[in-house]
């Protein structure tokens, strides 16, 4: 092979996976002068892009419009349909929005792959050795380093009749709100999923294995959080393990563990977890560790056993949201390339479910806290309901919750359920993990009349 040959296929990185992180760690490998090969069979952006994140997000603020505009009709604005009707999307005008904003993320990429002189080959790959990618096409590219950011996809539990329901990513070609849905899961995508159908005309119904909303968030908020669904329409079925899923003609019916048949459903979502993708990437073959359930498992570096091979985002045993995954894939590459300190803190990630209103958190909840610090603990609770709720006298509340150690009272958790939530909790992230104390806030002068001041006004 000619030198020429050689430098088409000999980089100093090699990415395996063009979404979050993988993105994130190519250019700013890029920025620091390595040449970087970037492989993506499907759309760049991964996951979030195409079919988490942001087509959600964009769902969520459509559902946000609705609710907001029965609100206004309440408070006297005169919307040209009869009071008390549900507004109605029109699901292909929204998409063409949705699609257009989302093809503009693509474009951006693109040209910044091409301004930063990364070579995207648009292609699934599998590690030969750890220096070695083979492409589908035979191809094989060569690098001192190699980032597997490979990411997830959701599965359906093994049961009869799965393949009647669909996942979320069948949820972002649906056309239409359907008449009636069952979810099945109560995790962030099932509460998510559940908010948005609910307020676009939907009526649905959430089948939860176990007896909350959101295991690992605040037990109060959720507890919360399920009021208001209910009292929006949404039915949650707690301690509700379904078995099977039954056609009935072009409908579906859930039959429970103890043979209970339920109604019959319109579609049917499964959102009950997501797997790593990494079976046939070669992983096994070359000695790279992985848990139980296929995660690639990584150090605090995002080192995995193979020297010269790293892994960053889904794929790995972090936790699975898009912030991890960048902030994981530019500090490794500061560390490599810009030869600069840091890793990612995995603690106190701050993390939203864009729920009806949304319910966000940063740092322990109360159950973790008492497991950790015992008694020591004090808690303020903040429970109201924001202005516009209360002038339209919509029933919906928030709820404020922080957790604070010892007797200088540091916060160690910030619990926000309510309007905007997920817009305020970024900041008071910050400062929970400049480590402040209750005083602190309460030395902060409010910003009056909004939620966040409950925050700093908390007794
Ligand atoms: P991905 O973004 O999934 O990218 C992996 C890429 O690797 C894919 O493009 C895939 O095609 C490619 N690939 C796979 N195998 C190969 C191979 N063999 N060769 C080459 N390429 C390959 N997180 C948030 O922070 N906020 C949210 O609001 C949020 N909402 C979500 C909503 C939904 C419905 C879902 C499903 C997820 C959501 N997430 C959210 C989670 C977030 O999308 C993921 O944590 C994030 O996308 C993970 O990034 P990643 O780079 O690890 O993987
Ligand atoms: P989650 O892990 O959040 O929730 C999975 C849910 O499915 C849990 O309620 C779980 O119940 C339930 N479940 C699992 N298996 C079964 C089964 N066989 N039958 C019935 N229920 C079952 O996963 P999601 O799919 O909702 O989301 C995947 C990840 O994506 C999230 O964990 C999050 O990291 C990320 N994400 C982030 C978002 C954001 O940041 N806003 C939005 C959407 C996703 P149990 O608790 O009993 O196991």
């Amino acid at each position: 092979m000619n030198a020429d040959e050689q430098s088409k296929t000999h980089f100093d990185l090699i990415v395996v996976g063009g979404g979050s992180g993988g993105l994130a760690g190519a250019f700013r490998a890029a920025e620091y002068g390595a040449r970087v090969a970037l492989l993506e069979p499907a759309l760049l952006g991964g996951t979030c892009v195409n079919v988490g994140c942001v087509p959600k997000k964009a769902m969520w603020l459509a559902a946000d419009i609705a609710g907001k505009l029965r609100m206004a009709q309440s408070l006297g604005f005169s919307i040209d349909q009869p009071p008390q009707q549900r507004c109605e999307l029109d699901w292909p005008t929204f998409i063409v929005h949705r699609q257009r904003y989302i093809a503009n993320i693509h474009e951006s990429y693109r040209k910044r792959l091409d301004a930063s002189g990364i070579v995207l080959a648009p292609m699934r790959a599998h590690l030969l050795d750890a220096r070695t990618v083979e492409c589908e096409n035979g191809a094989r590219l060569s690098a001192p380093r190699i980032l597997i950011a490979t990411g997830g996809h959701a599965v359906k539990p093994d049961m009869p009749g799965a393949e009647l329901g669909g996942t979320s990513d069948d949820f972002f070609s649906w056309n239409a709100a359907p008449e009636r849905v069952a979810i099945i899961g109560a995790g962030y995508i099932a509460v998510e999923l559940a908010g948005v159908l609910q307020a676009l005309g939907s009526r649905v119904e959430v089948f939860a294995r176990g007896a909350r909303l959101l295991e690992g968030f605040d037990a109060e908020l959720t507890k919360q959080l399920s009021d208001d669904y209910c009292q929006s329409g949404v039915r949650l079925h707690f301690d509700r393990a379904v078995a099977a899923l039954e056609a009935d003609g072009v409908r579906v019916r859930l039959r429970d563990a103890d043979g209970a048949l339920s109604e019959a459903f319109d579609k049917v979502l499964f959102a009950t977890g997501r797997r790593p993708n990494s079976a046939k990437l070669g992983l096994q073959q070359l000695g790279v560790k992985l848990d139980a359930r296929g995660h690639i498992v990584v150090d605090e570096l995002h080192a995995t056993s193979v020297a010269g091979v790293n892994a960053v985002g889904d794929v790995t045993t972090d936790v699975q949201l898009t912030p991890v995954a960048i902030a994981a894939a530019r500090r490794l590459m500061d560390r490599v390339y810009g030869k600069r300190e840091g890793r990612l803190d995995q603690q106190n990630i701050p993390t939203v479910v864009f729920a009806h209103p949304p319910i966000g958190k940063v740092g322990l909840t109360e159950d973790e806290a008492r497991a950790r610090h015992g008694d020591n603990l004090h808690i303020y609770r903040a429970g109201f309901r924001p202005m516009l709720y209360a002038l339209a006298e919509s029933p919906q509340r928030s709820l404020f919750k922080l957790i604070c150690v010892g007797e200088e009272r540091r916060v160690v958790g910030i619990h926000l359920l309510g309007e905007a939530a997920d817009e305020m909790l970024q900041g008071f992230a910050v400062a929970l993990k400049r480590g402040i104390t209750l005083d602190d806030l309460r030395d902060t002068v409010a910003i009056h009349p909004t939620s966040a001041e409950e925050v700093v006004l908390m007794r």
